[in-house]
């Protein structure tokens, strides 16, 4: 968390901080340098004790503002060196008075917050809304979760405003399956840095956050298979069966999705191992389905059936970081090997938000070449996209799915304190700590 703040003199300084101070713009025509410009504030350091020369100690002056992070007890320090400095440094007196959010550690917090192996960096189980929002801003063990989703969000948002300038998804029918895809895809990482943001207002708000996020995702998996039924089927499956019905099975399948990895989040206390398997499967399942054309299109170019191109290198990159997602979400890796060491940085599920992103980028390429190169032959073999299959379908899910997340919210916000462990009572347990 940094801080800024004015040292408006600082006459003696008799410090010995690991402060760190960054440089400041000091505007143009500052008094000391040519044309104000930027402090030499690289690498400063207060310090506290003479240094072992026994010189004294430094005699740092600012005249411009700096900025200090402040560490975890970095408050108390600086306020003891405003004490023991008896005046000899002074801080605007609001400056103390912010309010970081205390953070936790396991114990401290219910168990419906405990996260596998995370052992400090908890925010508070009753943050308000404000706070989370701050948390994002402040280093706690969500707090890369949170960007490692809200950053991409802007990039694919930046990609489906290039593609907008470019292609007419008003009017021209065969760019509707994008036009779906990228929406999702831009819809998915911002719900789940929201998620990660307010899932800690209380217990139920963690649950019902988790279950929009479940919601993108299998939102997702339909914008996903609408592309891929429309522009990555192989040649000899055009008109088919399976082809023809992709989409009604795809959007089955996201109702069997987010029902089921919703139930799962009920049984998170009582069987956390069942719940995973459950929230697992009801992922892979809508995957595996949607990547059926894929494999089969991979399979024959192993076969030597195919001549390999940009998408299909772009769809084979987006597949292995699809299991290597898959793997990161299930393994717990690294943090597993050592508790606590991974709290902040490096645990499984931020890698498992950057590798899912990275495959969502090389998906999106290959999804992009295929409905370029294909056009021709897609059109002229009857292929063309139905606003029913497409839009329709998206609207038909996302009610469907809004209603079942309203199914599973109902009795959070409705019955908000009973015994036992099922996620709707927990709130009884997070006023008991
Ligand atoms: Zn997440």
């Amino acid at each position: 968390m940094s801080m800024q703040g004015s040292v408006l003199a600082v006459g003696k300084c008799l410090a010995c901080l690991e402060f760190m101070l960054f440089p400041v713009w000091r505007g143009i025509g500052a008094a000391s340098g040519v044309g104000g410009g930027w402090s030499q504030g690289w690498g400063r350091c207060l310090r506290w004790e003479p240094d072992s020369q026994g010189q004294g100690p430094r005699i740092p002056v600012f005249d411009y503002p700096v900025w200090l992070v402040l560490c975890r007890g970095g408050r108390a320090r600086l306020r003891e060196v405003c004490q023991r400095g008896r005046g000899a440094i002074r801080l605007p007196t609001d400056m103390l008075s912010i309010k970081l959010p205390q953070l936790f550690d396991i114990h401290q917090v219910p168990k419906v917050f405990r996260e596998d192996s995370i052992i400090s960096g908890y925010r508070h189980p009753r943050s308000s809304a404000l706070d989370c929002v701050l948390s994002s801003f402040q280093m706690n063990n969500e707090t890369i979760n949170i960007w490692t989703h809200f950053l991409p969000t802007w990039y694919f948002l930046w990609r489906f405003f290039v593609l907008c300038s470019t292609l007419n998804f008003l009017t021209d029918s065969y760019t509707w399956p994008l036009l779906v895809y990228m929406l999702l895809i831009c819809i998915y990482p911002f719900t789940s840095s929201c998620a990660h943001t307010f899932s800690t207002m209380s217990p139920e708000s963690r649950h019902i956050c988790y279950f929009f996020d479940y919601g993108a995702l299998s939102l997702y998996s339909l914008g996903c298979a609408i592309s891929y039924g429309y522009y990555v089927m192989p040649d000899s499956w055009v008109n088919s069966f399976l082809h023809q019905h992709f989409v009604p099975i795809a959007v089955g399948n996201t109702l069997f999705c987010t029902s089921l990895s919703c139930y799962s989040r009920f049984l998170e206390l009582q069987f956390p191992q069942r719940s995973k398997a459950l929230r697992t499967g009801a992922f892979v399942v809508p995957f595996m389905f949607d990547t059926v054309p894929l494999f089969y299109r991979v399979l024959l170019c192993c076969g030597g059936s195919c001549s390999p191109t940009d998408a299909l290198s772009s769809h084979c990159y987006h597949l292995l970081f699809a299991f290597l997602t898959c793997f990161l979400f299930t393994a717990h890796l690294p943090e597993r090997l050592a508790p606590g060491r991974f709290d902040y940085f490096g645990h499984s599920h931020q890698l498992f938000h950057v590798s899912a992103v990275v495959g969502t980028h090389f998906q999106m390429e290959g999804v992009i070449a295929d409905m370029m190169s294909r056009r021709a032959w897609l059109v002229a073999h009857g292929a063309m996209p139905s606003f029913l299959g497409t839009i329709g379908a998206l609207v038909v899910s996302l009610i469907l799915n809004l209603s079942i997340i309203g199914i599973f919210s109902a009795p959070l916000l409705w019955k908000p304190c009973r015994s036992s462990s099922q996620p709707h009572t927990s709130s009884c347990e997070c006023k008991e700590q």
